[in-house]
């Protein structure tokens, strides 16, 4: 069998893959990925291919199979969220196909059911409690911005035709749901008229932390962002044009750039190539130094999906 190591614990980059389930009505006896091992094997395989060149076993942090909750993903990732508390940097994408999961895993189905509250709604939960529990020896400010990058422009979606993101102080998580809302609507406003934008945005939620410690006074700053990526499909240039098109490029040179900063942060490199596209500006504070960096690869686990399931696992493979 061929071994990708996809991903050892190296530095301050780690790679979990998130594998969803098969929707209602899919056939669900063919599948292209397994979960294999709770060592963070995943077995792809190719459904045109017969034999033994079928199979490849691609290596991850950890792997999440079709029938993990909400709950487990999230408790994989609470230690990387608490650090911000501690004044680290953290930054946690979601990557995949447009239908893969992204949204599902960064925000989740539906806000009304706690049991479907994605990493976003927990991690700020999260957040707010342990600031409760430290009271006394800590206090916490909290603090959030929501942004979409579409066609290289950012957006703010707390407050319309402000050029500069809006940072709303927040004291609990219903604040934040509230704020989320608007956001929210704001983004779908835009999604019906621009027919399914959100799946060609990069949309990102910072949360900027600011605590003193009583007894020192000493500062601490932390910031983490949630990334939900455009969809990383490939689109066929014989098949689009005009607005469209733009978008694929848009989104196609956002991603190889983000790519390329997380690969040069896993070499060590001495230039990081930040300044290649609004996404990687944007989270320059989170990308690099002390910061760590967690991207969920989604994956749509149906062979006719195959094709971009690889090129999926190959955007893994080089930037881990
Ligand atoms: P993306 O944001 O990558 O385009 P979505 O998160 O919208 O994909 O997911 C596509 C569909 O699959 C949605 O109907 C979503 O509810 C469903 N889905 C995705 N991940 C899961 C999961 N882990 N469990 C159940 N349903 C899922
Ligand atoms: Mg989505």
């Amino acid at each position: 069998k061929l071994y990708n190591e996809v991903q050892d614990l190296k530095g301050n980059i780690r790679v979990y893959c998130r594998v969803r389930p098969f929707l209602p009505g899919q056939c669900k006896k063919l599948t292209t990925v397994e979960h294999i091992g709770e060592n963070g094997e995943l077995l792809v395989s190719n459904p045109t291919k017969p034999g033994k060149d079928k199979n490849r076993i691609f290596k991850f942090n950890k792997v999440f199979g079709q029938a993990a909750s909400q709950e487990e993903v999230f408790l994989d990732t609470r230690p990387l969220i608490r650090t911000v508390l501690d004044g680290f940097n953290v930054c946690i994408f979601a990557y995949g196909q447009t239908g893969s999961g992204k949204t599902y895993t960064m925000s989740g189905p539906s806000i009304s059911s706690k049991e479907d509250w994605g990493v976003n709604y927990r991690a700020l939960h999260d957040l707010f409690h342990i600031a409760q529990n430290r009271k006394g020896s800590m206090t916490y400010e909290i603090g959030v911005q929501m942004v979409e990058i579409y066609n290289e422009q950012v957006r703010d979606l707390l407050t319309l035709a402000v050029p500069d993101a809006s940072m709303h102080q927040v004291t609990s998580t219903e604040d934040v749901l509230e704020l989320m809302n608007i956001g929210l609507m704001n983004r779908a406003v835009s999604a019906t008229a621009l027919n399914e934008r959100s799946s060609r945005s990069h949309s990102i939620i910072t949360i900027h932390v600011r605590g003193v410690d009583l007894e020192s006074g000493t500062l601490l700053r932390g910031n983490l962002h949630l990334v939900d990526l455009a969809g990383s499909e490939r689109v066929d240039r014989s098949e689009v044009t005009g607005e469209r098109l733009r978008e694929a490029q848009h989104i196609n040179k956002s991603l190889s750039a983000l790519g390329d900063v997380i690969f040069a942060l896993a070499q060590k490199s001495q230039h990081v190539p930040y300044r290649n596209s609004k996404l990687t500006q944007v989270l320059q504070s989170s990308l690099g130094g002390q910061a760590k960096t967690l991207m969920f690869v989604q994956l749509n686990p149906d062979p006719d999906s195959y094709s971009e399931t690889l090129s999926t696992l190959k955007f893994a493979e080089r930037v881990s």
